[in-house]
């Protein structure tokens, strides 16, 4: 990296790596500096070297995240391949860094006959996102089954945060700027592995039957109003299939946009645009988005 030594750090870093390889609707500018870590000390060092103006920004499985496709000109933290641990660490606890898949956590769990995580199974995101979006469904929220989590500072400094110290709600968790998750030990309640295991296949089946899980998405673009439902509004202002280049509003589910072939982050974000509007003049309801957007246009 530019005026940073890699010396004795043993992570990936990559320079202008396409985000498009990193996010789930499979489009998007690149980011000046990818940095995958080698465990949690080597990222502490690598955060220290970076100098302290240098945007850092963190990516799981990027299934709920839009990068501009002007890029962004920071650094990313991938932590999919580099904060990978997953250890049971008592017995009714397991222990899951940043970069596990939610997938991977809810089939270990069941396994090792623990539940509480089968939510988890058709989110495909990791742990590290599960913990900033407080991910959930089915009536099941992340942080109603973390313990403490363990964060890291900008300074590369790791604080360990007991579940009650962390201020959360729907699809929102309160945490300084610059402070994010590598890890969290979650506590589950003991359970037959066949019956953890049945509620996983119930849930997967429940979820391929309501959403175009085969599709370019990023899940849920808008936060579900009060007492009410971001597809239902969308729905019901005639924009179910609605097109813009190559984003569509998904026909199966319309709080979902498709990328059905190369999509530019613009066509994503300006139909986004489009959805905002025409619900609050369909509805008189401002959609809040769940999807996260970074980096900078490309006129820009
Ligand atoms: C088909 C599909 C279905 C989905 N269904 C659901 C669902 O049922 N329920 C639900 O809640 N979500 C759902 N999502 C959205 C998404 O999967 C979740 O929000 C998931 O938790 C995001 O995890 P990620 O690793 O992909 O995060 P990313 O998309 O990589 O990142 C999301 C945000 O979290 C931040 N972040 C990532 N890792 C960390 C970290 N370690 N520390 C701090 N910040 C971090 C990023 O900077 C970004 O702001 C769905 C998505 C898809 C594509």
């Amino acid at each position: 990296m530019d005026g940073i030594s890699m010396a004795g750090l043993t992570g990936e870093l990559r320079k202008d790596e396409p985000m498009s390889r990193h996010t789930s609707w499979r489009t998007g500018g690149t980011v000046r500096w990818h940095y995958t870590p080698d465990g949690v000390s080597d990222l502490g060092e690598f955060l220290r070297r970076v100098p302290q103006e240098t945007e850092v920004s963190w990516c799981g499985l990027g299934s709920n995240m839009l990068v501009r496709d002007g890029g962004f000109d920071g650094v990313i933290i991938s932590t999919h391949k580099g904060l990978k641990k997953l250890r049971q660490t008592g017995s009714r606890s397991i222990y899951a860094e940043a970069g596990v898949p939610g997938a991977k956590l809810a089939k270990f769990a069941a396994k090792n006959a623990l539940c509480g995580t089968e939510f988890m199974v058709g989110i495909p995101g990791t742990i590290g996102g599960a913990l900033a979006m407080n991910a959930g469904c089915f009536g099941s929220e992340t942080w109603q089954v973390v313990h403490h989590a363990d964060t890291i500072s900008r300074q590369g400094e790791t604080v360990r945060r007991s579940a009650d110290q962390v201020s959360w709600g729907y699809r929102s968790v309160e945490i300084e700027d610059s402070e994010w998750f590598v890890g969290a030990e979650f506590e589950l309640s003991p359970c037959q592995t066949d019956d953890g295991r049945k509620k996983i296949r119930q849930f997967l089946k429940q979820r391929a039957a309501t959403q175009p899980v085969q599709t370019a998405n990023a899940g849920s673009v808008f936060r579900n109003p009060k007492e009410d439902f971001a597809a239902r509004l969308i729905e019901t202002a005639g924009l179910k299939g609605y097109t813009n280049g190559a984003a569509r509003v998904s026909p199966v589910h319309a709080n979902f946009i498709e990328n059905t072939g190369h999509a530019s982050a613009n066509d994503i974000e300006s139909l986004i645009a489009y959805i905002k509007n025409r619900v609050h003049e369909v509805h008189g309801i401002q959609l809040e988005l769940e999807v996260r957007i970074i980096g900078k246009g490309a006129s820009l």
